[in-house]
C-alpha cells in the first residue's frame, strides 16, 4: 500500500487522489527492478538503457498532461512527484522524461495546431517515436531569446533549416527534433518538427561529459534541411511560446532537483546506520546529524516551494517568475544538499557502488540546463524591481 518517501518529512505525497497514489506505486516498483539495477553500470559507460524509453511509456508517464493522450485526468502536482520520484532513483532517466514529455510533447502541447497534436502526440505518448528538443546552439546558450543563429527561409510550400545546435538530449537516438529557428521573414522565432531522418539533419554525441553521463546529449548540424509548412508549429509564432513550453519544464525540472536531493540524502541516512566510527555508528555522531538535518531541511522546503508552483498551474495563475523561483530555489537547495550527503559518506563517497556520487554529479548539469540559476534569478529579479538586468 501507498506510504509517502521516508524523505518526505512532512508526508506532502498523502495529497495525491488514490489513482494517482496507484500509478506511483507501479513506478516505484518498475523503477526499484527494472532502473536502479542497471543505473551505475550505464552511467560508468555513458550509455543508454533504450528499453526504459517503452518502459516507460508502458507506464503512461509520457502523455501525462495532454488531454489527447493522458490516462486520466491528473493534477501537475502529480506530474511534479513523478519527476521527483525518478529523479530519485536516477536523475538521467528523469530527464529523459522530461525532455519526451515536457521539452518535445510540451513544445506541440503549447504550439501545434489541434491537426499536429493528433499527428504527433499519441505517437510520442506511446514511445513509438523519440524526440529531442534543439534550442542551444554553440554560440547561444542563455541568450537564446535574442541570439539564435539558426535561421529557416520560407520557399513556397516549405522552409530551408540551416544552423547549429548544442547540447540536444537524446539528439542520437531520437526520430524527430523540434527545432527553434529564427525566420529570415520576420525575425521572429519558430518551432519546426523535422524527422532526424531528414537529408542535412547530423548529429554527432557529446563525448566525456562528467554529470548525467546517461543522457546522450548531441551537437547537431543542420544543412539546407527542407521542412514542410505543415511541420512548422503552426501556434507557435514567436520566442514566446518557447518561454510558455520552458515555463512548464522548469517547474518540473525543480521537482527533480528535490529528487535528486532525496537520492543522496537517503543514501547518506542509510550509510550513516551502518559505518563505525569512534565505536558507534556514524549517524551517533552529532556533527553527522546535523548534516541529515540540514538535509532534510532543504527537501521539505523545496517540496513546499514545487507543490505551490505546480497548484499554481492548475489554478491558471502561474507564471515565468514563479516557475524561475523555484528552479534556482531546488537547484540550489540541491547542490547543499548533495554535498552534505557525500560528505557523510568520507572517502566511499566517492566510489559510484555508493549512489552518492552520482547524485552530486549529476546535481551540476540539472543546477545549469533549463535556465542557469542566474538566468532564473533575473526572471524573478525582473519582476521585483521592474528593471531587465539580462543585458
Ligand atoms: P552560457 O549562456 O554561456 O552561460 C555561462 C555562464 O554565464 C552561466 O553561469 C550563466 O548563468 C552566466 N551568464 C550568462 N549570461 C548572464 C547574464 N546576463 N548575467 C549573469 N550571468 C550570466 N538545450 C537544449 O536546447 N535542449 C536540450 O535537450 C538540452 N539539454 C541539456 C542537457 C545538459 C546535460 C546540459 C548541460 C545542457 C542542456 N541544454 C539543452 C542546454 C542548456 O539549456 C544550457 O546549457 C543553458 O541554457 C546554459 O547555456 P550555456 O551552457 O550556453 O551557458
Amino acid at each position: 500500500s501507498f506510504e509517502p518517501l521516508p524523505s518526505d518529512f512532512y508526508g506532502f505525497e498523502n495529497s495525491l487522489s488514490t489513482q494517482e497514489k496507484d500509478l506511483i506505486l507501479r513506478l516505484r516498483e518498475y523503477l526499484e527492478t527494472e532502473v536502479r539495477p542497471l543505473v551505475n553500470d550505464h552511467w560508468a559507460r555513458a550509455a543508454f538503457p533504450m528499453q526504459v524509453v517503452k518502459g516507460l511509456a508502458d507506464l503512461g508517464l509520457y502523455g501525462m498532461p495532454w488531454k489527447e493522450t493522458q490516462p486520466f485526468a491528473n493534477s501537475a502536482v502529480f506530474r511534479g512527484w513523478i519527476a521527483l520520484e525518478i529523479a530519485r532513483v536516477d536523475a538521467s532517466i528523469a530527464t529523459l522524461v522530461g525532455m519526451q514529455n515536457g521539452l518535445v510533447m510540451g513544445s506541440i502541447g503549447v504550439g501545434g495546431s489541434p491537426e499536429q497534436r493528433a499527428e504527433w502526440l499519441p505517437k510520442l505518448a506511446s514511445g513509438e517515436l523519440l524526440g529531442c528538443f534543439g534550442l542551444t546552439e554553440p554560440l547561444s546558450g542563455s541568450d537564446s531569446a535574442q541570439g539564435l543563429t539558426t535561421i529557416a527561409r520560407r520557399e513556397g510550400d516549405h522552409w530551408v533549416l540551416n544552423g547549429a545546435k548544442r547540447w540536444i538530449g537524446n539528439g542520437t537516438i531520437a526520430d524527430i527534433a523540434i527545432i527553434w529557428a529564427k525566420s529570415a521573414e520576420d525575425g521572429q522565432v519558430k518551432g519546426f518538427i523535422v524527422p532526424t531522418s531528414t537529408p542535412g539533419f547530423s548529429a554527432t554525441k557529446i563525448e566525456n561529459k562528467q554529470a548525467l553521463r546517461i543522457v546522450q546529449n548531441a551537437d547537431i548540424v543542420l544543412t539546407d534541411v527542407i521542412v514542410a509548412e505543415e511541420n512548422r508549429l503552426q501556434l507557435a509564432n514567436s520566442f514566446r511560446e518557447t518561454a510558455a513550453v520552458l515555463r512548464l519544464t522548469r517547474a518540473e525540472v525543480a521537482w527533480a532537483a528535490v529528487g535528486n536531493s532525496m537520492g543522496a540524502y537517503e543514501a547518506a541516512v542509510s550509510y550513516s546506520k551502518e559505518r563505525i566510527q569512534f565505536g558507534k555508528q556514524i549517524g551517533a555522531h552529532q556533527l553527522v546529524q546535523d548534516l541529515l538535518v540540514k538535509s532534510l531541511g532543504n527537501i521539505t522546503s523545496s517540496i513546499g516551494v514545487v507543490t505551490r508552483v505546480s497548484q499554481m498551474l492548475d489554478e491558471g495563475v502561474q507564471r515565468d517568475e514563479h516557475a524561475s523561483l523555484a528552479k534556482a530555489f531546488t537547484t540550489s537547495r540541491m547542490r547543499e544538499t548533495v554535498a552534505w550527503s557525500r560528505e557523510v559518506f568520507g572517502g566511499n563517497g566517492i566510489v559510484l557502488d555508493n549512489d552518492v556520487i552520482r547524485h552530486f554529479a549529476d546535481a551540476e548539469a540539472i543546477y545549469s540546463y533549463e535556465g542557469t540559476r542566474e538566468m532564473n534569478t533575473l526572471i524573478v529579479g525582473r519582476t521585483i524591481t521592474g528593471k531587465a538586468a539580462f543585458v
